[in-house]
């Protein structure tokens, strides 16, 4: 595995490999066994893999963690290596930002809802980080977790609208052994916060049962799921919400076709989010 950390220098490798197949991974590190799902996928479903680290200023906001945001360069590189990754892409911002960006992208669609309702610009940052990305990579296919469902539906959105020409891939999301979803940020959790945090997954989950059980109100269902996850956490809820995947948009009958169910939890210093798609 080779680590690049200028553009220049990634293009030139990838050049002498114009024929092959090549994944394509997005991070920002910090790598868990999420991540390392995504580079097995990428590596192998194709003949080069490819991942980047990249800590976005883009898509945080002002009381946001960019400054803390966990960062462990040479654990990651080691983890990347195992998980087949050919070259791993390490930028600077003053790489990846050299100046003040004079284009400015916006979505229009998919971001009014879940936790782009209260991160405005996030998702805006997202897609740029990615614009610059995928022209600097040109990859066959990208692998992103279905665990950040929002900024899955957002980036297939994105692509679509754009032409972008690679596969988008979405990889279900890996957990611990009692269900919490992986992530950067659960260090953050207290010890007794990590013991209430598997409750999300497990209100997700019997929120998912009731549907499929028939329920035909998503407004029921999703009270169930508060109420669960408002009895066994300490944590302050800023949203559960039962929408059309991937569209993300107010099922206003009964719910039917693919259905998302997404939480978002505020813990003391953690912000836990989760979902569970599903057909009804
Ligand atoms: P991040 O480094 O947090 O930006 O995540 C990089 C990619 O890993 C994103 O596509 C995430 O959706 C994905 N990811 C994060 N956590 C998980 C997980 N627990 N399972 C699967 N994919 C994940």
């Amino acid at each position: 595995m080779k680590i690049l950390r200028t553009i220049t220098e990634l293009r030139k490798e990838l050049a002498a490999h114009q024929n092959k197949k090549i994944g394509f991974v997005p991070t920002m590190g910090y790598f868990h066994e999420g991540h390392l799902s995504l580079m097995n996928h990428a590596s192998s479903g194709n003949d080069i893999a490819v991942a980047s680290i990249f800590v976005n200023p883009l898509q945080f906001g002002p009381n946001e963690d960019f400054e803390t945001y966990p960062r462990d360069e040479e654990r990651d590189a080691e983890l990347a290596r195992n998980a087949g990754i050919d070259y791993l892409f390490i930028p600077t911002v003053e790489t990846m930002y050299p100046n003040k960006m004079r284009v400015s992208l916006h979505m229009t669609s998919r971001t009014d809802v879940l936790c782009g309702a209260s991160r405005p610009g996030h998702f805006d940052g997202v897609i740029t980080v990615l614009a610059k990305l995928f022209n600097i990579v040109m990859p066959d296919r990208v692998y992103m977790g279905l665990k950040d469902a929002q900024q899955f539906s957002v980036v297939e959105a994105f692509c679509k609208d754009l032409n972008f020409s690679h596969e988008l891939i979405g990889v279900p999301t890996v957990r611990e052994d009692d269900g919490l979803a992986k992530s950067s940020r659960n260090i953050y959790l207290s010890e007794s916060e990590r013991a209430q945090a598997p409750s999300l997954y497990k209100a997700l989950q019997m929120g998912k049962k009731i549907a499929e059980d028939g329920e035909e109100s998503c407004e029921n269902i999703m009270k169930h799921v508060m109420k669960q996850i408002t009895d066994e956490t300490s944590g302050i809820i800023d949203y559960v919400r039962m929408l059309s995947f991937p569209e993300l948009e107010e099922v206003v009958d009964k719910p039917k076709g693919k259905m998302i169910l997404a939480a978002a939890v505020n813990f003391s210093r953690a912000r836990l989010i989760d979902n569970v798609i599903f057909e009804v």
